[in-house]
């Protein structure tokens, strides 16, 4: 189907020949002026998919806390920062700053920084978060405070452009966006082939998989496990994702809750790559970080409370208020749900606690380190 970004990627391949998968995935988020984030609101019931966030405060309250607890594990550093990456409407934002300001020196340490291309969902962000916090806005994380940092990323690595690459009998090729035969179509094809170093993370592939790499997220995760070794803090990175680095496709575009092809209506639909986890934990290690996790998205709330919260939020419900919390507990844990498919990690200084929710390793007894 044809739309104002469809005809500009026609016109670039037509001029300059096919784009890499990466470079599609990237104008159809982010085109400046027809992108899938610059032009609407897609999260939601009403949108295109729901997050976490969406679903319960519970979520971002409980991250709250996580972030507070952290933060006086570390010894309660003065200034800090929260800097959120990927805010999508505000909604964890405001929901973690609600849960840390229960306590009071936390909450006044802080200083918020959201990471946000979008001019569409920062506006949402500066409305939805006016009463609770002035955030200062970045496209990246060049400039950030020389202080404690605390990184949130929820569903954002997913968001970021992968390159594919296919296996053949001789080598490895990049996969491109390119034209049917008919020039009315965009299609998938190959480069001419490539040196093996690009794809060294699979030795093992057989000709026909594919891979993805996403330098991007490594970049972001180098940024982040660098300014927590330095300056103190934690990350928390929360994806649809796997552990392990492993060959596949896991490009997909989602639509009003469905799955879409992904070359039809660029910047109409939303597109998505799975996270890989592997990638990101051994690039947090090659920094001097120590990652912990990565692990379900339904022990680590569990771990942290979630259990308990939802009865507390239910003694002052309506019978159908406590249904929607009870759903919303199942479908953010269940392991048939978000539960397991959703993986959480967090990354420190090597010589900083385990924060809660992880499982404690034998670095936290041998050095008698409190855990949360
Ligand atoms: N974290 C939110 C939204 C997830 S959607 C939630 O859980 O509800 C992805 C978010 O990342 C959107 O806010 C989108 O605009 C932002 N985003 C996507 N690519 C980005 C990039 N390269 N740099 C900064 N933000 C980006």
């Amino acid at each position: 189907m044809s739309n104002a970004l469809w005809d500009s990627l026609v016109r670039r391949i037509r001029a300059q020949g096919p784009i890499t998968v990466a470079d599609y995935m990237s104008e159809a988020l982010s085109h400046p002026e027809h992108g899938y984030y610059q032009k609407q609101d897609p999260f939601g019931h009403a949108g295109d998919f729901i997050t976490a966030p969406e679903i319960s405060q519970m979520f971002g309250e409980l991250i709250g806390l996580w972030c507070a607890d952290t933060w006086q594990a570390q010894g309660s550093p003065q200034a800090c920062a929260l800097v959120e990456l990927g805010p999508g409407r505000g909604t964890l934002m405001s929901d973690v700053l609600r849960a840390a300001r229960t306590l009071p020196e936390f909450g006044q340490a802080l200083e918020v920084h959201l990471v946000e291309t979008s001019p569409v969902l920062r506006r949402l962000q500066q409305e939805n978060l006016a009463a609770q916090t002035q955030p200062t806005w970045h496209e990246g994380l060049e400039y950030l405070p020389r202080r404690p940092a605390f990184f949130l990323a929820n569903e954002f690595f997913d968001a970021l452009p992968v390159h594919q690459y296919q296996r053949s009998e001789t080598g490895w090729h990049e996969r491109l966006v390119g034209l049917e035969d008919d020039g009315q179509s965009l299609a998938f094809g190959l480069s001419g082939p490539l040196p093996d170093s690009l794809c060294q993370d699979f030795p093992d592939c057989s000709p026909g998989e594919v891979v993805e790499v996403c330098p991007a997220a490594r970049s972001y995760a180098d940024i982040m496990a660098r300014h927590v070794c330095r300056y103190g803090g934690a990350a928390l990175w929360i994806d649809y994702g796997h552990d392990r680095t492993a060959a596949g496709d896991s490009l997909q575009a989602v639509k009003q809750h469905n799955y879409h092809p992904v070359l039809t209506d660029p910047g109409e639909a939303d597109l998505t790559a799975h996270v890989d986890f592997g990638a990101l934990k051994r690039t947090a290690e090659s920094a001097g970080a120590r990652p912990h996790g990565p692990i379900g998205q339904g022990p680590f709330l569990k771990s942290l409370g979630i259990e308990t919260r939802a009865s507390l939020l239910g003694e002052a419900a309506t019978p159908d208020q406590r249904a929607v919390l009870a759903a919303a507990l199942q479908r953010l844990t269940a392991p048939e749900q978000m539960g397991t498919l959703f993986r959480v990690m967090g990354v420190t200084h090597p010589h900083a606690p385990t924060p809660a929710g992880f499982p404690v390793t034998e670095a936290d007894s041998t050095e008698g380190r409190a855990t949360g």
